[in-house]
């Protein structure tokens, strides 16, 4: 099978070899949608890639969009292998794997409602990251462990 092709973006963020399946997790936490996309988004879902372990992967492209740290590291919680291509003036300006850590500040809720970090209380939800691929984190706090971690991204 031939390799996707797909026209060179000028100045943006290209997102490779995210879990296949996760392209529409990954514009969740980009905020794309009707009412905020203003530059060119291109999503391809389940690509052939010999480099990813079940030979597919989910592509995003961004036209003029470079992407905030936080943003790159709640990709690394649904997406442990994805890797961030910055594009500046039709060259690669910088590429980078994402990094899950071993522990998650913030970023996504405890999926238990009667977490203390859920009741009101000025608590940021805290996480050690227990697996990486596939990602899945466990409470500092009532010990929860959680997989869905899509639906529970703050
Ligand atoms: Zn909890």
């Amino acid at each position: 099978m031939e390799e996707l092709k797909v026209a060179p973006i000028r100045n943006g963020t290209v997102i490779d070899h995210i879990t296949a399946g996760q392209a529409l997790n990954v514009l969740k936490i980009l905020g794309v949608n009707e009412n905020t996309i203003g530059s060119t988004v291109v999503v391809a879902m389940h690509v052939f890639s010999k480099k990813d372990p079940s030979g597919w992967k989910d592509v995003v492209k961004v036209e003029d969009r470079e992407l905030s740290e936080e943003i790159v590291n709640k990709i690394a919680l649904i997406s442990p292998n994805a890797t961030i291509v910055i594009i500046r003036d039709y060259y690669v300006a910088e590429k980078y794997t994402v990094n899950i850590g071993d522990h998650v500040k913030g970023l996504a809720k405890c999926s238990n409602p009667n977490c203390i970090t859920n009741v009101g209380e000025p608590i940021e939800p805290e996480f050690d990251v227990i697996s990486r691929d596939p990602p899945m984190l466990r409470c500092m706090y009532c010990e929860r462990c959680m997989t869905n971690i899509s639906d529970n991204l703050r």
